[in-house]
């Protein structure tokens, strides 16, 4: 459970800088002040991220299994369908870190992967069923991913600054899957898709 502890900023300060001679220990008293409000700063914009991550997690949950129904290419089927199953766990790793803080699940709508979650639906409704449509599939999720690394790796950082060890060893799970989907994702767009979409294109 996370508590701001001024011993920990206390022995943090006396690291960097021992006590002047001085004798003034107001400015030492400022510092803990000062880191103590940085964190707690930073804490409020780790929380922001998750509630914001939590929400995109059970969006993803309803649209994925449209992409699936709507994808042609069976390898690209089955890396949506073993990501369903991922980002399934990427919500109850963000409940056990809401659990961890000892602050309530609350899911806030993102409105990034509302939009995006919005672009992959266009092209789903718009796009010439088969390679052109799983090309645009692809596409519109590897963004989605994209996403996904970006808040993950930034609430990495901010747990780790924290030091919330706990945290950063559940969002390295979800971090690594999100890459390893996005990697598998451009490797089924090189295998096959892009090129018959491309050849679509050509006749
Ligand atoms: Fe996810
Ligand atoms: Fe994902």
């Amino acid at each position: 459970m996370y508590s701001p502890n001024s011993l920990f900023f206390k022995s943090i300060i006396m690291q960097q800088q021992p006590f002047s001679t001085n004798g003034s220990s107001t400015s030492f008293d400022d510092k803990i002040k000062k880191a103590a409000m940085k964190s707690s700063q930073l804490m409020h914009l780790f929380e922001t991220a998750l509630k914001d991550i939590y929400w995109a997690e059970k969006a993803l949950v309803k649209v994925t299994p449209r992409m699936i129904e709507k994808a042609t290419d069976e390898d690209l089927a089955w890396s949506l369908t073993k990501h369903l199953s991922e980002t399934e766990a990427h919500i109850v790793r963000a409940e056990e870190i809401f659990e961890l803080l000892n602050v309530p699940a609350e899911a806030v709508k993102c409105e990034a992967m509302s939009g995006l979650i919005r672009e992959m639906e266009v092209i789903i409704d718009t796009c010439e069923e088969g390679a052109m449509r799983d090309a645009g599939i692809i596409a519109a999720m590897q963004k989605i991913e994209h996403y996904e690394i970006a808040t993950y790796g930034t609430m990495r950082q901010f747990a780790v600054t924290l030091k919330l060890n706990d945290v950063v060893d559940l969002i390295d799970l979800s971090l690594q899957e999100e890459k390893a989907s996005n990697e598998k994702l451009s490797e089924v767009a090189m295998d096959a898709i892009n090129i018959e979409a491309a050849e679509t294109t050509e006749k």
